[in-house]
């Protein structure tokens, strides 16, 4: 497993994200930023999503923990619809955390958020199933207390 950075660590471990005019910087994105193909279906309000956008440190890990949820749902889709895992709710998206000036840990596009409706910020519960936690958790993918939709490589 990945020793993954805290999150005042992570420049130094992702790199700095930061360009001019508020963005991500470009050159920043096209070294760093790669894709997953997640290996059930999975869909974004509605469109399908074909692939995940995340950082290349995160990608492998990312891979192996939707690899380990498929093999828990004895690869049936219908379950991991039920589990709310098919349901994409963003990654890598350039932003500050809500109600301060630091960078989001979806700018250094090492977090995932899924099933935003069911899962929504502020609330401890519900949280995913078992099966969902214990995937993330053993990549060292961290499930915020209050923010159950969003699991990320890095910790407090
Ligand atoms: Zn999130």
């Amino acid at each position: 497993m990945i020793d993954w950075p805290k999150q005042s660590e992570a420049d130094a471990f992702y790199g700095n994200p930061r360009g001019p005019d508020g963005k991500a910087a470009m050159l920043w994105k096209a070294q760093n930023l790669t894709h997953v193909t997640p290996p059930f279906a999975m869909h974004f309000m509605g469109t399908p999503v074909a692939h995940i956008t995340i950082h290349r440190k995160c990608a492998d890990s990312l891979l192996r923990v939707l690899q380990a949820i498929w093999l828990a749902s004895g690869q049936e889709q219908r379950k991991i619809d039920a589990w709310g895992v098919s349901e994409f709710g963003g990654s890598f998206n350039f932003r500050r955390m809500r109600g301060s000036n630091h960078l989001s840990m979806h700018a250094y596009g090492c977090a995932i958020d899924l099933a935003p409706q069911r899962f929504p910020m502020g609330r401890t519960s519900p949280r995913f199933c078992d099966e969902v936690l214990k995937a993330f958790a053993a990549e060292g993918w961290v499930n915020l207390p209050r923010d159950r939709m969003h699991f990320q490589a890095a910790h407090f």
